[in-house]
C-alpha cells in the first residue's frame, strides 16, 4: 500500500506480546494496538499495523506484553492510610476497635483526598487502571480520578450509622444522588450504589435502593456473606441469610457485585446464576482476616462472572492486582483440592473483563478488542524472574511482580511511561501520607 493511503492513528503500541483476554488465552506475537480518539482502533501484526496505519506517536516495547490494564473490583481507596494500623485481628474487632472509630474521627474529606491520591499512585504504578470504590466522600474520589485521569466506579456509599460524610440515611442517598448527576456521561467516571453490608442497611433502604438502581441502571456494590458469622447474626436478626434477604428486596440481579461471598450454598450458586449477579473475590482479604473461602471454581463452574478486588490497604495491605491474581489462582486451586482449578487464563480474566462485566463496562473495557477504550498497561518480561517465557499468561499471574509494569494508558492517555507518573506529584503524596501516619500513631484519633 502507497504511503499516502494509510490510515492515521494517534498512536501505536507495538510489542512482542499482545494478550487480549478476547479470545480467552489468546496470545499474540509480534502484534500491535492501534489506537484513536482514546479507543483501540486494530489490533494486527505489527509489521502489517506500521504499513496500514501512519501514527502521531509509535512505542516499541520489544521484550514486553501489553494486555487491558487491570480493574481492581473492590477498594475503598482512601484505606491506604490506615495500612497497617491494626493488624492480626478478626474482621469484627477491627472494624469496632479500630477502623471505624478512626473514622468517625478522621475520615473527612483532606483524609480522603490524600488517602485516594496515594491509592491511584499505587494502583497505576501496578498496572490498575480502573478501581470500583466504596468510601466516604465520592465526590473527592470521582474528581481525582479525573484529575489523575484514572477510570473509577464511585460509589454511592449508604451505611446506616454516622460518619463525616452523611449523618442520616436520606443523606447518605441525597449525597450520594449529586455525585451520579455531576458526572453522569462521563468518560472515565461512573458511580454504582454501595450500601455497605446487609448488616448495616435495613430492609427499607435496600426496597428504596433497588427501585433507584434499576431506574438509573446502575451497579450495586456491596458487601455479602463475608464472614460465618454474618450469615449467623443474620438468621438471628431477620430469619434469613443475607442473600435471600436481598432476593426477597430484588436486589439479586445481574447489576449486583457481591463482595466476598465465602459462605455459599450450592442454592445460593444457583440462585446467583439464575439472576445474572456478579461476585468480587477478594482472596487476600479473606485469608488476612480469617473470613473464609470463596468457592470460586464452583462458581465459574455455574457460570457466575467472578471478578478480583484488593478490597482496602488496611486489610491487604496493598492494592496490587498481580498478587492478587496469584492468591486467586493458587488459593482457587487449595479450596477445590484440585491443581487445574482457576487456571492462569482464568485469574486474568477475573482481574480484567470479568471486572468490567460486573460493572456494566463489559462493552468499554476489560480486553484489547477494537471499539474499547484503550485502557492498556505494558509489562517488561526482560527479568530474571520471568524467564524464560513458555507461557505469556503463566508468567503474568505466577511470576511477574507489579514493579514489572513499565507504562500504562487510560483511553489512550499515558498514565505511566516508562516508569513515570506524568500526573502526580508522588513526592508530595509520600509527604502527606507521612504526615497522616504522625497525626493517627499519636493517638489523635
Ligand atoms: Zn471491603
Amino acid at each position: 500500500m502507497p504511503e499516502h493511503a494509510q490510515q492515521p492513528a494517534d498512536l501505536l503500541i507495538a510489542a512482542r506480546w499482545v494478550v487480549p483476554v478476547e479470545p480467552h488465552g489468546a496470545v499474540l506475537q509480534d502484534h500491535a494496538v492501534v489506537i484513536t480518539g482514546g479507543r483501540i482502533i486494530a489490533v494486527l501484526p505489527a509489521t502489517e499495523a506500521t504499513r496500514r496505519y501512519r501514527a502521531a506517536q509509535t512505542i516499541e516495547r520489544q521484550r514486553h506484553v501489553v494486555l487491558p490494564g487491570l480493574i481492581n473490583t473492590h477498594t475503598h481507596a482512601a484505606m491506604t492510610l490506615f495500612r497497617g494500623l491494626a493488624d492480626d485481628l478478626p474482621l469484627d474487632r477491627w472494624l469496632s476497635e479500630h477502623i471505624w472509630p478512626a473514622e468517625s474521627r478522621r475520615a473527612g474529606p483532606e483524609f480522603v483526598r490524600d488517602g485516594t491520591r496515594l491509592a491511584i499512585l499505587e494502583m497505576l504504578r501496578g498496572g490498575t487502571t480502573c478501581f470500583n470504590d466504596m468510601y466516604y466522600f465520592p465526590d473527592v474520589v470521582a474528581d481525582l480520578a479525573v484529575e489523575h485521569h484514572i477510570r473509577a466506579v464511585v460509589g454511592m456509599i449508604v451505611i446506616e450509622q454516622p460518619t463525616p460524610w452523611a449523618k442520616t440515611t436520606e443523606e447518605y442517598f441525597v449525597k450520594g444522588l449529586a455525585v451520579h448527576d455531576q458526572y453522569r456521561g462521563h468518560p472515565l467516571v461512573r458511580t454504582a450504589f454501595a450500601p455497605h453490608a446487609p448488616y448495616t442497611v435495613s430492609n427499607a433502604t435496600l426496597r428504596h435502593l433497588r427501585l433507584l438502581a434499576d431506574e438509573l441502571d446502575v451497579p450495586v456494590h456491596m458487601h455479602v456473606h463475608e464472614t460465618a458469622s454474618e450469615v449467623e447474626q443474620s438468621l438471628r436478626d431477620h430469619g434469613q441469610r443475607p442473600l435471600a434477604r436481598l432476593d426477597a428486596e430484588g436486589l439479586v440481579s445481574p447489576l449486583l457485585a457481591a463482595v466476598h461471598m465465602t459462605e455459599i450454598s450450592a442454592a445460593e450458586i444457583a440462585l446467583l446464576a439464575e439472576r445474572g449477579a456478579s461476585v468480587v473475590h477478594c482472596p487476600e482479604s479473606n485469608l488476612k482476616l480469617a473470613s473464609g473461602f470463596c468457592p470460586v471454581s464452583r462458581l465459574r463452574a455455574a457460570g457466575v462472572n467472578t471478578a478480583l478486588g484488593t478490597d482496602g490497604a488496611a486489610s491487604n495491605n496493598d492494592l496490587d492486582m498481580f498478587s492478587e491474581m496469584r492468591t486467586a489462582a493458587v488459593l482457587g486451586k487449595a479450596v477445590a483440592r484440585d491443581a487445574c482449578a482457576v487456571p492462569a487464563e482464568e485469574a486474568l480474566a477475573m482481574a480484567t473483563l470479568n471486572g468490567a462485566r460486573a460493572l456494566g463496562l463489559g462493552e468499554e473495557i476489560g480486553s484489547i478488542v477494537p471499539g474499547k477504550y484503550a485502557d492498556l498497561i505494558c509489562v517488561d518480561l526482560d527479568r530474571p524472574a520471568s524467564q524464560p517465557v513458555y507461557h505469556v499468561i503463566s508468567q503474568l499471574v505466577y511470576s511477574v511482580c507489579r514493579d514489572q509494569v513499565r507504562d500504562a494508558w487510560v483511553a489512550g492517555q499515558p498514565v505511566l511511561a516508562d516508569g513515570r507518573t506524568p500526573h502526580m506529584d508522588e513526592a508530595d503524596i509520600l509527604a502527606r501520607a507521612e504526615a497522616w501516619r504522625r497525626r493517627l500513631a499519636d493517638g489523635d484519633v
